[in-house]
Parts: C-alpha cells; structure tokens; sequence
C-alpha cells in the first residue's frame, strides 16, 4: 500500500457517487465445469453481482468438465449420487443409489439451463497464456477460440481447471509400438467394440476398477495389470444402501442383484420431489456419513484400525475361497489411507487417489475364468501385446490404460505475474520444493489471480463439491472488496503461506497419509510432502468460510488516496430513491434506517 507524502496533499476531489459504488469487474474463468458454472451462479444469484462481466472460457463443447469427458465404461460417482450435488440445488431425481457418468453431466447441464449460465460460457475455447499487466492492473489473456488465436482481458482471472484434468499415459517403454487399439479411460473412444476381444486394463485406481467389470462381461479375455496393491472400500453411505437394499427385497420379495448398487424406485422419486424436508434429511444422512470416515485417516486411530479390519474382512469374502494368491497381492499389508506401496519402478500408472471407490462388481471380476491377473511390473509394450517382468507375453487386441492424470500443480496454461514471473518457474525454483499456494486459493506475485481448491486444498475428504463452492464464495468475497473498496490489486503475502505450511505439515504427521507410501497426494513421490488440507472436510470449510483474512493481502488502490471510496457522502439508497426502478413504499423505508429492528441481528447498509 503506497503512502502520501504531506507535501502532496492537494488537488484531491471527492468522487461524485455514493459511498463504495461498485468499479466495473471484468473476470474470466478458465473451465465450465462444476467450478465454473458454480462461480457464475453465485456470482449472480447469491451474491447478485452489478456491474460486472464473467467470461467462462471452456476448451470443450459442452459444459460439464470431468463429466463430460469421461465417458470409460462404468464411470460412476463412487460417493452416494445424493452427496454429489451442489449443496443447495438437490437432484431428487437421481435413479441410482452411485450415479453414472451420463446423469452427472446432465445434472450439471440442468443447472446451467435453469440458471440461465449458459451465457457466461464461451466453448471451444482453450486459455493458452495471461499476462499481469502492472500498469492497467489487468491480465491480458490469450485464447485459443474454434482455431483461432483471439485475446481478452480481465481484472480478475480464476483458475477452475480442476485437478484431474490433464489425463496421462504411463511411461512405459514401448506404447507408442502397439499396434492395436491404445485407448486412455479420461479420453474414451466410444466407437471402440471390446466385445469378443482380448483387452488388457493397465492400473488399480478409481477409473480401473470402474472399467474392469463392464469389460470383463462383453470381452473374450480380459488381462488385467495390477502392479500395485489396494483398498477396496465398502461403499460410502453403506449403511443407507443396505437398508435401501432391504426395503426393495421386503416389497418385491427379490433382491435387487447389483452388488452395490441400487435403482430408486418412482415412488421414492416422487417423495424427494414432493417432501424437501425428508429429502434433505436423507442427503444429510449420506453426507453426514461421508464426513464421518474422515476418523479413519488420523494415524493409529481406533476408526483406523477398525476400518483395516472391515475392509481386510470384506475384499477378503468378496474375492471368495481359492484365489489365494490374488488376496495375497491385491490385499494391501498397512491402513487405508496411504494407498499404493513403495515402488523404485519408474513406470507411473495410476497410483489410486483421493476416490474411495465402492469398486461395484470389481473383486468379482478379477475372478472370473476370462480374467488374468498379473502383478508383475511391465518390461515393454510391443506391436502385438505386453510383455511382464517375468517375460510372459501377453498379446491383446486392446489396450486401455486406466492410468490417471498429472496433478495440476500449475493452470493448464502460462501465467505471467508481476515482474513476468512465470508461475511454473516460482513454484519449481521455490526454496520450499513446490507451490506456493495461500488456502489453496491465492499465490504472492500474482495478484488478482485466484485457484478454486487448488494445492493444499480439500482434495482428499468428504466430497469435492462443498469445498469447491466455499472456494468460490471466498473468491467472491475479494471480488466484492474489490469493487467496492475500489482496489487495484489483492495480493497475498509470502508470510501467511510459510507460517501456514508449516501447520500442514506438522499436522501431516499424525495422520494416515504420511506413511511411506506412494500417492498423487505427494506428487508420487515417497516420502514427499503432501499436497492436500491438515485436517476434514468440515475443518476446510470453517477456514474458508466468511470474510476472507485481508490482513494476509497486499493492497493497492485504483487511486492515489485509498478512501476515495467514501464518494460523495451519500449511501445508495439516498441518491436513488425516488428514481425508476428504485425501492419505494416500505421497503424503501427499510433502507432508509435498516438499524431499526426489533432484536439485535445483523443489518447492512446499502
Ligand atoms: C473419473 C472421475 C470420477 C470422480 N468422481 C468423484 C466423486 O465421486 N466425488 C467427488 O467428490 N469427486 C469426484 N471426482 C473429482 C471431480 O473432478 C470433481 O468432483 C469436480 O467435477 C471438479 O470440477 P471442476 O470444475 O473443478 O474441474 P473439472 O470437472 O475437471 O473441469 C475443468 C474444466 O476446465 C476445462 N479446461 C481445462 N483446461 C482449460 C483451458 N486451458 N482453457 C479452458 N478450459 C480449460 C476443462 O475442459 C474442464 O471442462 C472425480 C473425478 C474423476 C476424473
């Protein structure tokens, strides 16, 4: 913040307009996912934005983000599809207790319509560089727009990219050698039959064991690469699902045959649309659940231990008598939590992440006569198949790697901050080893720039979407100060970041993740620091909730006196009643003396 030298204090005039009339706000976001459409809903609807533009630059063309990409067989939400919406727009008509890809995507294609968001999307349309420009207090953004380079501008530019967005093939010699069909389960090719085929599925993640049991019906054999070891979950809202389960054999006399998966009936449909109470109340059973297993990532705890045990117990009875050495190199040996063991292997196909995978029908696959498993690292990929470590030759028509995405540690595309500081080089060059990242919102030497539950964030607790909307709220919140306290820029300072790391990583010492093991929560490095919050889901949003900590920003005003603000001395309300559209009657003489009131609960000045 620039000081006035005394010498200088002449010539100011007082703005003619009343007290903190909003500056003009031109934002982009990069992404329509479920990020970007949240930040323009509550741009307008909650936090109902003057004055302002939003330009929502999507590089497909649809909206959607991880549900519109990913269309592997299977896909699936792996928390209860109840718990996978925003919190306050509720789908009472999901047909399935897990959703599937497709009803995801139209869910969050439903949001944008109703709300009217379409609009604010531009598609076909990919971000490729920003660059600060100190003097303006703008960034300068390049687009990539249906082919042709275009550029824009904006006062405040947020990243809503997501973290699993840039899909990966694993590094193993040879892919580029095979000469069947290579498919990724982040970029599926539709058109591709695998029935009657011989296909190999590389990977134990989320994706893999979402993939496995569709495939594993329709192909003539299926081999599956499983290097590393891992924890199949009962499903999150277990309990929920076994009483729906239940409910549905008591009145059809039948049980409904999907191991874990349930198809709500028309009626149930009909009492979500009709009874938002007794909707709500399910949804907060289902979320309340998903909060509970938090517990169960605190080192040495008793919901630890207890959960080793269940899941030992469950995979255990689920891969069923006879197939002893598959229980013996799938079954992982430490807690759940920290989930891929150590490996000097320099393949990285897909260490298994934040996602607690339900893994409907996956054990049952891997049993079947048409299965092969193989635990073996890969030697090389050839023209005809897969040869393992062991030098058996695995020769397959198809091969889907179901191998995961490098974590975005920076956006997808350049940035430019003060000084033309590159983010990439800050975070690499960085003495601390990597990003530098205030709430996993914010990062010093960029001002103005803002990631939704970025590095640090809530990534691996509850589910995505809560953390993703306090992540926007917060970001809104600069935004509103910006307007209305009439700032140049909001920066944060390095001091807030340092101190808060430090916290992380202390916490990160108690708990689960830290143990030696390899995960895309250290960047897949053993031993390396861990990327995600120091503590839950509810604990990630008591911190971002409310008025953000300005004392961690730098500030600087548009003008040289930074109360310029202050105006003329009037509030809204005074300089426009009596005008057109204005409040009149008593909601004008509310506005008038909103401090009047009969108990003493909040009230604002417009
Ligand atoms: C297979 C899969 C299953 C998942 N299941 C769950 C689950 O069960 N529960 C859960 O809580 N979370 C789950 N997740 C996490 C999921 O990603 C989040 O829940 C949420 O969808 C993230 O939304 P987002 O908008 O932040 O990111 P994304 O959905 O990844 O959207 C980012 C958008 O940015 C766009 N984009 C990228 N680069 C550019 C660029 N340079 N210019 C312009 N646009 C760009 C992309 O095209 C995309 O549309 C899952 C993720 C995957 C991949």
């Amino acid at each position: 913040m620039g000081s006035i030298d005394p010498a200088d204090l002449q010539g100011y005039q007082v703005k003619q307009e009343w007290h903190s009339k909003p500056t003009y706000l031109r934002v982009i976001a990069a992404g329509a996912g479920a990020t970007g459409l949240c930040l323009a809903y509550k741009m307008k609807e909650k936090f109902k934005f003057e004055n302002y533009d939003l330009v929502c630059y999507e590089k497909n063309s649809g909206v959607g983000g991880t549900w519109f990409e990913n269309r592997y067989p299977g896909c699936a939400c792996d928390i209860p599809a109840h718990a996978y919406t925003y919190s306050f727009e509720p789908n009472p008509d999901w047909s399935t207790f897990y959703a599937y890809g497709p009803e995801i995507r139209q869910y969050f294609e439903g949001f944008a319509k109703k709300h009217d968001l379409l609009p604010y999307v531009k598609l076909n349309s990919r971000i490729t560089r920003a660059v600060w420009d100190e003097q303006q207090g703008i960034y300068k953004v390049d687009i990539i727009r249906d082919g042709q380079r275009i550029q824009d501008w904006c006062h405040v530019l947020v990243n809503g990219t997501g973290f699993l967005n840039d899909w990966k093939w694993p590094k193993i010699p040879g892919l580029a050698d095979f000469k069947g069909t290579l498919m990724h389960t982040a970029n599926w090719d539709t058109s591709v039959d695998y029935t009657n085929k011989r296909v190999a599925v590389i990977g134990t993640g989320s994706s893999a064991i979402q993939t496995v049991p569709q495939v594993q019906k329709a192909a003539q054999h299926l081999t599956a690469f499983m290097r590393s070891v891992t924890w199949i979950s009962p499903p999150v809202g277990g309990e929920v699902l076994q009483v729906e389960k239940q409910k549905a054999e008591d009145s059809q006399g039948k049980a409904q045959s999907v191991a874990a998966q349930y198809y709500y009936t028309e009626e149930e449909k009909k009492k979500f649309r009709e009874d938002p109470q007794h909707h709500l109340k399910y949804r907060q059973g289902l979320e309340g659940a998903a909060n509970m297993l938090f517990d169960m990532f605190i080192a040495d705890s008793e919901t630890s231990k207890n959960a080793e045990v269940l899941m030992r117990q469950e995979m255990n009875r689920r891969i069923g008598e006879g197939h002893e050495e598959l229980k013996a190199k799938l079954i992982p040996s430490w807690p759940p939590g920290c989930k891929s063991p150590i490996s000097n292997t320099t393949n990285n196909f897909n260490p298994p992440g934040r996602r607690i995978t339900p893994g409907d029908g996956y054990l049952e696959a891997l049993v079947q006569p048409n299965v092969t498993t193989v635990h073996q690292e890969i030697e090389r990929i050839n023209e005809t198949g897969v040869l393992d470590a062991s030098g058996v030759q695995h020769d397959i028509d198809i091969l889907i790697c179901a191998t995961g995405f490098n974590l975005a540690f920076t956006p997808p595309f350049e940035v430019l901050g003060r000084n033309s500081l590159s983010m990439h080089d800050f975070f690499t060059n960085h003495p601390y080893g990597g990003p530098q990242m205030y709430l996993a919102t914010t990062i010093p030497h960029f001002p103005n720039f803002f990631v939704v539950n970025g590095v640090r964030g809530n990534w691996a607790s509850g589910t995505a979407l809560p953390s993703i909307e306090i992540c926007c709220e917060y970001i809104l919140r600069c935004c509103a100060k910006i307007q209305s306290d009439h700032l140049k820029s909001l920066e944060v300072k390095q001091e807030p970041i340092t101190q808060l790391y430090e916290h992380i990583d202390a916490w990160h010492e108690g708990s689960v993740w830290n143990a030696p093991c390899k995960s895309w929560y250290k960047n897949n490095i053993v031993g390396g620091k861990l990327w995600i919050w120091a503590g839950s889901a509810l604990h990630f949003l008591k911190t971002m909730k409310g008025e953000p900590r300005f004392e961690h920003y730098e500030i600087e005003y548009k003008e040289r006196n930074m109360w310029s603000f202050l105006g003329n001395g009037r509030v809204k309300t005074e300089v426009l009643k009596g005008t057109e559209g204005y409040a009149t009657g008593q909601e004008l003489l509310e506005k008038l003396c909103p401090y009047l009131r009969n108990e003493d609960c909040d009230f604002e000045v417009e």
